[in-house]
């Protein structure tokens, strides 16, 4: 088997943005890095460029509304690797605003950006599951977003009650929430550690594409900022934490955890 001695790490929507930074970061730290693309082009070349760098990355066609390319993804990684480590499901998408004011919404959309960001992090998780089985220390890390807390969003003083009101985006956060919190209930006795990053309003295309900011904030991180959470809750150690929501690689400072 390939990857002997070294930890396998998946990071879906790996090709560009936060994933890409994730990516590398593992890789850097010395993980063995399948960088997910739905689009074969796209992850080959995210992948050519981080292997100009010197780090150890393979592209791996994974659209994760894809069934087909997941049941691949799994047939793949078990050939090679006969385990996973690290599951990263990054991807995500905030669908069109302009249709998910709550009144007029657009159910098709409700239903596209939770196929991607729900449906899609269970599909892909209970894919790798039996393979995370047999890493020593599994880890699964969801990227969730504080837009996604109820706490926040209802609360008067933060400025994510003052974004415009939408049913798709938000509502599959908040719903992601609870889905890790349920993994996690049941995968602690089974040592696999499932937790939540929020990266934080950070300068990428998914910003970019909707405005540029939310509520009246503008982005504050950079991508390579941004991933170090994720990073930290995929080598999280034996002792660390399950089912828990932070937006700081340092997760336990006054800032780290983000209210549900
Ligand atoms: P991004 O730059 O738009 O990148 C998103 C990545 O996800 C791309 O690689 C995209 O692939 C991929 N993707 C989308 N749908 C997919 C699918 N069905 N299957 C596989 N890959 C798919 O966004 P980002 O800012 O890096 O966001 C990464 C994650 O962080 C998302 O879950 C997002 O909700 C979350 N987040 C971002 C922010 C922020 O401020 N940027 C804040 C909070 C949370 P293509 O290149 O093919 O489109």
């Amino acid at each position: 088997m390939d990857g002997e001695g070294e930890k396998i790490a998946l990071v879906t929507g790996a090709n560009k943005g936060i994933g890409y930074e994730i990516a590398w970061q593992l890789a850097s730290g010395g993980a063995r890095v399948l960088l997910g693309a739905r689009d074969r082009q796209r992850g080959e070349d995210a992948a050519a460029a981080m292997r100009d760098a010197g780090l150890d990355v393979s592209p791996i066609a994974l659209d994760v509304t894809d069934p087909d390319t997941i049941r691949a993804a799994v047939a793949h990684i078990d050939e090679r690797f006969g385990r996973l480590d690290v599951l990263v499901n990054n991807a995500g998408i905030s669908g069109n605003f302009a249709k998910q004011t709550p009144s007029t919404a657009d159910v098709g959309t409700i239903r596209e950006v939770f196929e991607t960001n729900f449906f899609g992090v269970m599909e892909v998780s209970n894919a790798m599951i039996p393979l995370l089985f047999r890493s020593p220390s599994p880890r699964i890390v969801n990227m969730s977003s504080s837009i996604g807390s109820l706490t926040l969003a209802t609360d008067p003083n933060d400025y994510r009650s003052q974004a415009p009101a939408r049913v798709a985006y938000p509502p599959s956060k908040t719903a992601l929430n609870m889905l890790t919190v349920q993994y996690a209930r049941e995968l602690r006795g089974r040592g696999v550690l499932v937790n939540l990053a929020d990266p934080g309003l950070t300068d990428t295309d998914f910003i970019r594409n909707t405005g540029g900011g939310v509520g009246g904030q503008r982005p504050t991180r950079t991508a390579a900022q941004a991933a170090r959470v994720a990073v930290r809750l995929a080598t999280l150690g034996p002792d660390g934490p399950t089912g828990m929501f932070f937006n700081d690689e340092d997760l336990f400072n006054d800032e780290g955890t983000v209210p549900w």
